[in-house]
């Protein structure tokens, strides 16, 4: 059986821990590689070597441009082993291919994305007086940490990671525990291409070596994606040492459908957001909010809708895979035991056994009426194709509901009215707002983040390039020069 290896200081090695962790296919159960977690010795000495290789000529001599092409090379090596790439997350995730293949054509669009903008990233200049020029410049923040989720394993390492190399940084890649196999493929790439110490990977159980790397004094900057108390984990280790963060934490998405909407996209946006990823998606729409109008006709069309979908292996390219491992799987069947005996469940609500897949975590795609807005299931991520239905009457009380969780990812309105769908986005308070539509395709260029425990900050677009800068000003006096006129 394959242990992945690290990527620490130029050399390929395994975590010193004692422990192997299998990394399991969801679809079938198969061990498909193990892992082991990195020791504190091993983190300290990739911090080491990346403050090294992040202070040293070499890298300080590489143009921008020369780092952007780099990346952008690295978008055509993707693109060139999409099919490849595809099935590594297929198997380590369990997703369908189609959105396998969707993700491997965004992580190498974010590297195409950043890789443009490497040189692309300008300061100012301030006017003070006459003798001094005020520059304003953006440096490297110096040597950064990615700590990342099972969920979209390749999508959000190249989210980050690009951004970061475009801007000068030296990386630290911490993959999650049950999906290193793309991370990994993408070391192997970085490896021989880049200075020792500025791409590095580290293996392991989050909660053994995550603190390795957050309580760091060495560190910079912290890019975590994961759920809310990790996070706070996470920003409490970073404060001991005044690191800075960007936290991209969970949801509990609305999609708001007014009786005015375009029903038929309304309805597969709705069902759409819930399924992907068999909706273990951070901006999941787990939240129904319907107009109570039109609620009959909607929830009758969903469930049908519901009903049809094919659940399987990854890899036959279902509507919808399994969940990720039997910790999720057992979380969730329990919700919706609880659920049914509630008498919550109007669609699904059940586990799967499928014929020759029978170690796969496959649990039907679930719809809930009659929870209260208040209750758990209304309020906390669960992470699973679990959508929860509320009713409103106005438009007051429909952005009260939307508005109405810790969270604030992301919200969708549908509806043909003009000033419905501006006077919602404008009071619905999450990070991104789709009018009649979800997602708008993934977005690489779009600011995404969280209000409230959804996180801090940003990632995606031009905006993340400030996550890896640190601004400095410098002032420069200068005298007249004496230049004697004959
Ligand atoms: P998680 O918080 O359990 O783990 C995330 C990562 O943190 C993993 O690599 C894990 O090994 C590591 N980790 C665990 N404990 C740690 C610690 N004490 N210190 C440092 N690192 C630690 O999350 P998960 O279960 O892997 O992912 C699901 C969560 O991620 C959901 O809540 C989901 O909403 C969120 N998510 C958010 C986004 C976003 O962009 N907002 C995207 C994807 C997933």
């Amino acid at each position: 059986m394959q242990i992945i290896p690290m990527l620490i200081n130029g050399k390929w090695v395994q975590g010193d821990g004692q422990e192997l962790i299998n990394v399991v296919n969801p679809s079938t159960g198969e061990v498909l590689a193990q892992i082991k977690n990195a020791s504190k010795a091993q983190v300290d000495e990739a911090v080491r070597a990346a403050r090294h290789a992040y202070e040293s000529e070499e890298w300080r001599k590489v143009k921008a441009y020369e780092r952007g092409q780099l990346l952008i090379q690295l978008a055509q090596y993707i693109r060139m082993h999409a099919e490849e790439w595809s099935l590594l997350e297929c198997r380590d995730v369990g997703k369908p291919l189609t959105q396998a293949r969707a993700d491997v054509e965004a992580a190498a669009r974010y590297f195409e994305f950043y890789g443009g903008a490497a040189d692309k990233i300008m300061g100012d200049t301030i006017p003070i007086e006459d003798g001094i020029l005020n520059a304003v410049v953006l440096e490297p923040v110096g040597v950064t940490v990615h700590i990342v989720p099972w969920n979209y394993p390749l999508q959000i390492t190249a989210r980050s990671v690009a951004a970061a190399i475009a801007t000068g940084n030296a990386v630290i890649v911490k993959s999650a525990e049950d999906t290193p196999l793309t991370t990994h493929a993408m070391t192997k790439w970085f490896a021989d291409k880049l200075p020792r110490g500025i791409f590095q990977h580290i293996t392991g159980l989050g909660r053994d070596v995550g603190p390795f790397l957050t309580t760091h004094a060495d560190i910079n900057h912290i890019t975590f994606t994961g759920s809310v108390p990790t996070g706070i984990e996470v920003m409490k280790a970073a404060a001991q040492n005044i690191v800075p963060v960007t936290l991209e934490l969970g949801g509990k998405s609305p999609n708001i459908v007014f009786k005015d909407a375009p029903m038929e996209q309304a309805l597969e946006g709705v069902m759409r957001a819930i399924i992907q990823n068999a909706g273990q998606t951070c901006s999941a729409g787990a939240r129904l909010l319907i107009e109570k109008d039109v609620k009959e006709m909607f929830v009758a069309k969903l469930v049908k809708k519901f009903q049809t979908l094919k659940i399987g292996p990854g890899e036959a390219d279902v509507d919808m895979g399994p969940l990720l491992n039997h910790q999720q799987y057992l979380k969730i069947s329990t919700l919706l035991k609880q659920a049914k005996e509630n008498g919550y469940v109007i669609s699904g609500g059940e586990t799967i056994t499928i014929k020759g897949y029978e170690k796969g975590y496959y649990i039907q795609p679930t719809i809930l009426d009659g929870v209260d807005a208040n209750a758990t299931l209304a309020q906390e991520e669960i992470f699973g194709p679990v959508l929860t239905i509320l009713t409103f009457t106005s438009i007051d009380e429909a952005i009260a509901l939307a508005n109405g969780t810790d969270y604030g990812l992301v919200a969708g309105v549908w509806s043909k009215d003009l000033d419905t769908a501006h006077y919602v986005a404008s009071r619905v308070k999450a990070g991104q707002v789709f009018v009649n539509n979800y997602g708008a395709a993934g977005g690489i260029q779009m600011p995404f983040g969280g209000y409230k425990k959804s996180g801090i900050g940003r990632e995606k677009g031009f905006v993340a390039l400030r996550n890896y800068t640190q601004m400095k000003n410098i002032a420069i006096r200068y005298s007249t020069p004496n230049h004697d006129s004959e």
